[in-house]
């Protein structure tokens, strides 16, 4: 039976709940611990595949075709967990099941409450996936901060949980704040002490501390601090400002926590350290042998989140030809306004991520005309895919009018447009092109250099297609398709001949990169941008 870690947050959101949960999970596997993550996010849509982004920052996709929160993103990147469908779970899911049961007449003849059947639907979704996964730990992040009325319910259920499991099989962790006042010249622990209380009004003693501060904490606010939580002063655990995400499971490990962690669940275990991520990732994170900038040109520029497994999988790109990669940010609006030269004379590579609607698009198809045209390394990833498609449709086929159903319904040209099955469909939700398709690609091109493999499986999330219609017209004029799903004949990858390196897929590879094993067409794009560096 796995025993349950359960991660909560205090005082204010944006405190790295999520990377400390992955980074446990880290940490616990490097112990020779299998792990599964779950997040619970207390917001009533089903899933965030609706929401814009400016709203909730990336949404993250599985294999098995989960629309999630982007901490799932964390996870992967971070541990080797699996995850599914069942390991995003949202008020919405929750209230949905238990009020189609009620209509089903599951629960005839009673009064349908948040406690028990709410809450007993989150525990059975959380026992569910500790089962089906056969870890020895599931680790269970809840969303939100403590106080917030909606997230009472899944406090709620991991209260019972602990109660019923027993104090060696389930742990509290809580991930809090001591903000530093810079006039005072010191930490405060009031704002903890709040929010623990907080916890224990509805049964909830937190076992371990993180908290996150601008400074070392002193061995004497240590002891404050577990006086006034009721946790031993080794739990109090100190997570300092850290340069680089990737710094935070060693930063963790030199505070003890997995050794408190071993402890507190009982559990044995040899110390192995954290090698490999020292020497494969921080090693190279810390002192990179090159430099080089990457403009990446999108509608959501202005929120850090919006494009956070993007960005991941550049520095991954990074790492892996051991260089720093620097990111310029173009909103591809301003890209509308202003001479393509202008705002990428510093960029080695462009790339264009996804996205949805017409806002910003022809910015996006001329900073495609440009790169075409100067031979400076292009990604584009799904909707850059489809950019760059109707880039090269318009300036190379002479097809004018050439753009995607998307943003002309009525256009003359619909090089990029919707497939039979996407014209049928009514509700919006979880109803894209969604997960991991296969593709095959052709040898002899760039995609194939990079993953040494005809077939693949990458994960996708979109409605619109590449229009067979058009595809010998672009392909007499210098497009190759390079990679297509075999079952349904799909376009997946697009390169150009004669360029030094232009790929586009219809798929996303960013959701499949780790620190430790970048993703192949980041890598090889990352290069054919060092390649312009020397020139
Ligand atoms: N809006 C495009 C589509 O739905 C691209 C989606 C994306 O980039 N994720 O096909």
């Amino acid at each position: 039976m796995s025993k349950f870690i359960f991660v909560t947050g205090g005082v204010v959101s944006s405190l790295g709940k999520g990377i400390a949960a992955a980074s446990l999970g880290k940490l616990l596997e490097a112990r020779g611990l299998k792990t599964a993550i779950i997040k619970c996010d207390p917001y009533l849509n089903v899933d965030p595949g609706t929401m814009n982004p400016f709203q909730h920052g990336e949404v993250y996709v599985t294999d098995d075709g989960a629309e999630t929160d982007l901490d799932l993103g964390h996870y992967e990147r971070f541990t080797n967990a699996v995850l599914s469908k069942d390991s995003s779970i949202t008020a919405g899911k929750v209230y949905y099941t238990v009020i189609t049961k009620e209509r089903r007449g599951d629960y005839l003849g009673k009064t349908v409450q948040i406690i028990p059947h709410i809450t007993d639907e989150i525990k059975e979704r959380l026992k569910k996936v500790a089962k089906n996964s056969g870890v020895d730990i599931t680790i269970v992040e809840i969303g939100g901060t403590v106080g917030d009325i909606e997230s009472l319910p899944f406090l709620e259920a991991i209260r019972q949980l602990r109660w019923e499991l027993g104090e060696h099989y389930a742990l509290n962790i809580h991930v809090t704040l001591l903000p530093y006042i810079r006039s005072a010249g010191e930490q405060k622990t009031k704002p903890t002490q709040h929010s623990v209380g907080r916890l224990r009004e509805i049964g909830i003693i937190p076992q371990i501390l993180l908290c996150r501060t601008e400074k070392s904490i002193t061995q004497e606010q240590r002891e404050k601090i577990a006086l006034f939580c009721n946790v031993d002063v080794e739990a109090v655990i100190e997570a300092l400002d850290v340069r680089h995400i990737y710094e935070v499971p060693a930063a963790l490990k030199k505070e003890g926590l997995d050794d408190l962690v071993l402890k507190k669940l009982n559990i044995k275990l040899p110390d192995r350290g954290l090698k490999q991520w020292e020497e494969g990732v921080l090693k190279r994170l810390r002192s990179p042998a090159k430099e080089v900038k990457i403009a990446v040109v999108g509608k959501y520029i202005a929120l850090q989140d919006a494009y956070k497994s993007i960005y991941e999988a550049l520095a991954h790109g990074g790492i892996a030809n051991n260089a720093k990669v620097h990111i310029i940010r173009i909103d591809s609006e301003e890209m509308e306004k202003t001479d393509p030269k202008k705002l990428l004379k510093d960029a080695r590579g462009v790339l264009i991520p996804g996205g949805f609607g017409g806002r910003g698009i022809e910015g996006k198809v001329r900073a495609v005309q440009y790169v075409r045209e100067h031979k400076i390394p292009f990604f584009g990833i799904c909707l850059g895919m489809q950019i760059a498609t109707i880039e090269f449709a318009r300036n190379m086929c002479a097809l004018k009018d050439a753009n995607s159903t998307e943003f002309d319904k009525e256009t003359k040209c619909p090089v990029i447009s919707l497939i039979e099955e996407q014209k049928k469909v009514k509700n919006l939700g979880a109803s894209m092109r969604l997960g991991a398709y296969t593709c095959v690609i052709e040898k002899g091109t760039k995609a194939f250099e990079a993953y040494k493999s005809a077939k693949i499986f990458e994960r996708h999330r979109h409605r619109y297609e590449f229009n067979n219609v058009y595809r010998s017209a672009l392909e007499g004029k210098g497009l190759v398709i390079a990679g297509r799903n075999p079952e349904r004949d799909l376009v997946e990858i697009i390169e150009i001949k004669d360029h030094p390196w232009f790929v586009g897929c219809q798929f996303h590879p960013e959701f499949k990169s780790k620190p430790d094993a970048a993703h192949p067409l980041f890598r090889a794009f990352v290069a054919a941008a060092l390649a312009g560096e020397k020139n």
